[in-house]
C-alpha cells in the first residue's frame, strides 16, 4: 500500500493512508455539496474510525476531542447526511435510542453488544426456510429483512 508522509502542527511526521476512510466519506459529503469544515471532520472521523456502535452523545464527546467548538446540532445534520450517503447505517435499540455505525456491503446480519456497542456480522441465510413459511402464512410478499441479534459480546458476558 502507498502512503502518504505528512506534518503536523508539532511537525512530527505521521503516516496516512492516502485513501483512508475518512478522507473518502468526506470526499462523497463535498460531492454531495456538503462544505467540509473542522467540526464535520471531527464527526466524520469518529465515527469511519470506530469499531464500535456510538450513540449521538459518544459521537459528540469524542468528536470535541478533535474539535472544542463542536455542537450536537452539527452531529445531528452530519449523522443525517452520512446516513444518506449510505455510510453510516443506524442500530436500533430497545429503548427506542439509535446508535450509528460504519453501514456494511452487501447484505449482512448484525450482532450488537448492549453493553459496549461491539458489532459483528455474519452472513449466511439458513433463515429462508422461516421467511418462505412466514410469507406463504400471511400472505406477504417477503422481499427483504434486516436482521440485528443483541446480547452480550464475549469480553462482557465475562464480566
Ligand atoms: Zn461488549
Ligand atoms: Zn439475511
Amino acid at each position: 500500500m502507498k502512503m502518504l508522509f505528512i506534518f503536523n502542527k508539532d511537525e512530527k511526521m505521521v503516516l496516512s493512508e492516502p485513501h483512508s476512510k475518512t478522507d473518502d466519506w468526506l470526499a462523497r459529503l463535498q460531492n454531495s455539496g456538503c462544505r467540509i469544515t473542522t467540526p464535520r471532520r471531527a464527526i466524520v472521523e469518529t465515527i469511519a474510525t470506530s469499531q464500535k456502535a456510538l450513540d449521538v452523545v459518544a459521537i459528540f464527546d469524542q468528536a470535541r476531542n478533535n474539535c472544542r467548538g463542536l455542537g450536537l446540532v452539527t452531529v445531528y445534520r452530519t449523522l443525517e447526511k452520512l446516513e444518506a450517503l449510505h455510510l453510516v447505517q443506524r442500530v436500533h435499540q430497545a429503548d427506542g435510542c439509535h446508535m450509528y455505525l460504519t453501514a456494511t456491503q452487501g447484505h449482512q446480519h448484525l450482532l450488537i453488544c448492549r453493553s459496549c456497542g461491539q458489532v459483528a456480522y455474519f452472513s449466511g441465510d439458513d433463515l429462508s426456510g422461516l421467511f418462505e413459511f412466514v410469507a406463504r402464512r400471511t400472505g406477504f410478499d417477503v422481499q427483504e429483512h434486516w436482521l440485528q441479534l443483541f446480547g452480550l459480546c464475549p469480553q462482557c458476558s465475562q464480566k
